[in-house]
């Protein structure tokens, strides 16, 4: 019996439009790259609510040809592309065909656009695929297009749609990644009636920089640069100290594109090893140009991810540009008299700090002629820590080290423990008879306890019984009142996926309320929590709520892991006996067997094992 049949166009439109638009973010994306393609030296955006109801794009570019703008919404019809060769050498954003087709399928759209030079445009309404009327109009040069009631069609996919705020602060962001990749298009961003961005469009990086973010992120960003025959980059990288609590603020474009890569991230923060402590990140406004040989732009629907031809290329450019540029501050800090001249460097470009006296970024080619290329292991040996970075310890749980361990009070094994028997403590239900003998390296303490000798992870202990404390319904935070509120810089998704959670944080210990768009200020904190650890930790928790919605018990699970760690006594810090008893107390009658990374709280040397490695036996 035949069962195949080729898909109605219109459902195929509504499958390909499922990946291509996910969020208003994605429509605007569409539309920007549609207007920077169109050759628009000014886009205006404007959005109403989340998005949802309205979004405005309006550009100065070529505009649509009369006979043209019906087939701009078939799918696959594009000015683009002609033929399979041209897949080679993508010069556009766009390419695919498919925007339009699948924004008219889930939405309302309107379109006015006038050729320059033309007598007349045209007007062109289409509802969910469905041209409603095409009419001669007088409108000016360029295209404006309006999508209203996005997926008014498709009720499920609207059901995914996070709130108004959120949806509104994830096209802000796409916004600014446009706006960013793009310093010679001026752009504007209209929210609510609100103006948020306004780029000058003068190709300056650095008069872009300042126009998304004001002064506070340029201040702590240095040039950076490198080239060889193959790739180049340009653009900013920031210093040490202005390292942040995560990556929100490290942009990469790739001939123009906004690109996501693990591979640029990994380069970049490369460049920074031994230089910042775990947990901190560079920023970045980085420029790549590479042959269009050697990046495949046709690897993801939404274009935001590219295949490198050779990674190692790429790596090698980012990785050396950003040493090149720290590097240079490194010399400055060196020679300077007044170190904190040598952070004031970047933006507005190099030459006000050149004339501040002596400041240079090391370019990749002249820092490979100095130090040779073999010699960056001692070059990055011999920098000496940031100020103030210097007595940093890091006493994060290495979350990514996973041993077999089976639940509960069970046996586990760990790597190179073949002699020992790691498990915790039985409850014995009274109160354990146990002897501190003492702490060793600051961070085990020494017990013992029935006959065998105990190590306990002091931090992991107290982690452990943090986060059970932490998940129990009954919970009531000891919060602390902040006299002076810690502002926050978080970047726009990250602002508000804290704020759609306040409640949640609130139950936490964490007040936090809106500071603007990209910060939150922090009333109240959880009393055990050092203040140079709220920023990190609220980082962590956005990390965990990346995924919208109401939490789910692992994301919870993983927001308990992040305070308790942060609240955890530290390995490192001595203790006094007193801590030190009433951890192995508890630990002692059964309060925590595992850190809640997974690793062992306990070690235990029986009598037995002892004396067999003193041959008593
Ligand atoms: P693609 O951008 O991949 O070609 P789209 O569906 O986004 O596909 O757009 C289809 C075509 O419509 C484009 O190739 C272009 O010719 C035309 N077009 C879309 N938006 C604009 C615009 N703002 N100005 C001029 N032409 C446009
Ligand atoms: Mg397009």
């Amino acid at each position: 019996m035949k069962k195949i049949f080729e898909l109605d166009p219109h459902v195929a439109d509504l499958i390909a439009a499922g990946e291509v638009v996910e969020r208003p973010a994605s429509v605007v994306k569409e539309l920007l790259e549609n207007s920077i393609d169109a050759g628009a030296g000014v886009i205006t955006v404007e959005l109403q609510a989340g998005g949802l109801t309205f979004i405005r794009v309006t550009d100065n570019g070529c505009g649509i040809a009369p006979e043209d703008v019906k087939i701009a919404f078939l799918r696959h019809a594009t000015s683009k592309l002609r033929g399979a060769e041209g897949l080679e050498a993508i010069g556009t954003l766009g390419f695919r065909g498919e925007a339009l087709a699948a924004i008219a399928s889930v939405s309302r759209i309107e379109l006015l656009t006038r050729e320059p030079g033309s007598q007349e445009g045209v007007s062109l309404s289409i509802e969910a695929g469905i041209v409603s009327g095409v009419s001669p109009a007088g409108c000016p040069e360029g295209t404006t297009i309006i999508v209203r009631d996005l997926f008014f069609n498709t009720p499920a996919r609207l059901k995914f749609m996070k709130s108004d705020r959120a949806e509104s602060s994830a096209v802000a962001s796409t916004v600014l990644r446009c706006a960013l990749s793009r310093p010679d298009v001026s752009i504007r961003f209209i929210r609510d009636g609100k103006m948020e961005y306004h780029t000058p469009g003068d190709s300056r990086v650095d008069s872009c920089i300042y126009s998304l973010f004001g002064r506070e992120f340029p201040a702590g960003l240095v040039p950076a640069e490198s080239s060889d025959e193959a790739i180049s980059v340009s653009g900013f990288v920031s210093t040490p100290s202005a390292a942040r609590g995560n990556r929100s603020y490290q942009f990469f474009f790739v001939n123009g594109r906004p690109i996501q890569s693990r591979t640029l991230q990994a380069a970049l923060e490369q460049a920074y090893a031994n230089t910042l402590p775990s947990g901190r990140y560079p920023s970045c406004v980085l420029y790549i140009t590479a042959g269009f040989s050697s990046v495949d732009v046709n690897v993801h629907p939404a274009k935001t991810e590219v295949k490198f031809v050779s990674d190692k290329q790429v790596f090698d450019g980012v990785y050396y540009a950003a040493l090149g540029a720290i590097t240079g501050i490194r010399e400055q800090a060196e020679v300077s008299t007044n170190p904190a001249s040598a952070a004031v460097g970047g933006v507005p470009g190099a030459s006000r700090a050149t004339r501040g006296g002596g400041f240079r970024s090391m370019y990749a080619d002249e820092f490979r002629a100095t130090y040779g290329a073999g010699s960056f292991r001692e070059a990055r040996v011999e920098r000496k820590a940031e100020r103030g970075l210097g007595d940093y310890t890091e006493v994060r749980d290495a979350a990514g080290v996973q041993l077999a361990i089976h639940d509960g009070a069970g046996i586990a094994d760990a790597p190179g423990n073949s002699q020992h028997i790691i498990h915790s403590p039985r409850s014995s239900g009274g109160f354990p008879e146990f002897r501190v003998i003492g702490e060793a390296m600051n961070a085990y303490i020494v017990v013992e306890y029935h006959g065998s000798v105990w190590f306990i992870d002091k931090h992991a202990a107290h982690e452990r019984i943090h986060f059970d404390a932490l998940r129990r319904s009954d919970f009531v935070p000891m919060s602390q009142a902040l006299i002076t509120p810690v502002v926050c810089r978080q970047g726009q998704e990250d602002v508000s996926t804290l704020l759609d959670n306040a409640e949640l944080l609130e139950s936490l210990g964490f007040t936090v309320e809106s500071f603007g768009d990209d910060a939150v200020a922090v009333r109240s904190i959880p009393a055990e929590i050092r203040i140079a650890d709220v920023e990190p930790a609220l980082s962590e928790i956005c990390a965990a709520l990346k995924h919208g919605g109401t939490p789910t018990p692992a994301q919870r699970d993983e927001i308990f892991r992040a305070i308790a760690c942060k609240a955890a006594i530290k390995a490192g810090k001595s203790s006094d006996t007193r801590e030190l008893e009433t951890l192995a107390s508890r630990v002692l009658s059964g309060e925590a067997a595992q850190c809640p990374h997974g690793r062992p709280v306990t070690f235990e040397i029986t009598k037995a094992a002892l004396d067999r490695s003193f041959k008593r036996t």
